[in-house]
């Protein structure tokens, strides 16, 4: 297997069509670890994670890009967030006693809504949000562009032993302006034959020539992916903070320490007495 946790964008060069592909392999293990995720899960949970990495993919400044699905069914909170570095770290929440019988999204995470947060390093956060109506993750995703942005979009993804792999087309505003108004449709017919096999075995070149052999296609500069948790102990201290003075210490009666355990990545952070006393003493001098 090769293009093993990667992101690689491509254009179709005369048809005003621009493509990505993604490939979580090690990266994807390494943010599920000791999650024991049922199948359904892990597969909404690799999706979310393919998603959040292909759209970064559509950003000019340097910054996150977050999804968010908050429902009330078995799943009651499926996000990933990734950075325009191509890091990226995922979670689902989920009813560990329902059964999930169903591979469909709705019946899943019941009423939810999409949201799609981008929150640039300098300048000012933006979200956009879509009720979640569909099957799939990817055709919630079609649909957020179609409404927000007016532009067709395709999402394929793929979540095996392998690892998950995703594919992005979507038309460019100048679409409307090529001859070649057939383009569109059949280059998603010709995307829709990837099989998982093909996709976990071949690298991003092959998978353009065998698809799209009769196509002038553009491969640019391929990009790692990682995972990469962004929490901290400063953090974790900060949320600490945010509980107050007197819950902290309330819970300092019955514990030894306060735990703060990321959901993300498993890192626990304790905080004994001296350091909470610090952390609220060093708050009463600002
Ligand atoms: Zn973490």
């Amino acid at each position: 297997m090769t293009d093993k946790d990667s992101f690689q964008k491509f254009m179709f060069e005369t048809l005003q069509i621009r493509g990505e592909w993604v490939r979580l392999n090690d990266s994807f293990f390494s943010s599920v670890r000791n999650k024991n995720y049922p199948p359904e899960i892990n597969r909404l949970v690799g999706e979310t994670a393919l998603a959040s990495v292909l759209l970064t993919g559509t950003l000019k400044f340097e910054g996150l890009l977050s999804i968010h699905a908050r429902g009330q069914g078995s799943v009651s909170l499926l996000m990933s967030e990734a950075r325009h570095d191509k890091t990226f770290r995922c979670l689902a929440n989920y009813d560990e006693s329902a059964a999930l019988t169903s591979s469909n999204l709705l019946d899943l995470i019941g009423s939810a809504q999409l949201a799609i947060t981008i929150d640039p390093d300098k300048g000012k956060r933006y979200q956009g949000i879509v009720p979640l109506e569909r099957a799939q993750i990817s055709e919630c995703l079609e649909h957020y562009f179609e409404l927000s942005e007016q532009l067709d979009t395709y999402f394929l993804f793929q979540v095996t032993e392998q690892g998950a792999h995703g594919l992005m087309l979507q038309k460019l505003p100048e679409y409307r302006n090529i001859e070649d108004q057939d383009a569109w449709n059949r280059i998603l017919q010709l995307a829709k034959t990837l099989t998982p096999e093909e996709f976990s075995c071949e690298d991003n070149q092959t998978l353009i020539t065998r698809l799209f052999h009769e196509e002038q296609v553009l491969l640019f500069e391929k990009e790692s992916v990682q995972f990469q948790c962004s929490c901290s102990e400063e953090r974790s201290l900060a949320s600490v903070k945010a509980l107050g003075q007197q819950e902290a210490l309330e819970i300092l009666e019955d514990e030894p320490v306060i735990s703060i355990d990321c959901q993300f990545c498993g890192e626990q952070y304790e905080f004994d007495r001296t350091a909470i006393n610090t952390l609220f003493s060093a708050g009463m001098t600002h």
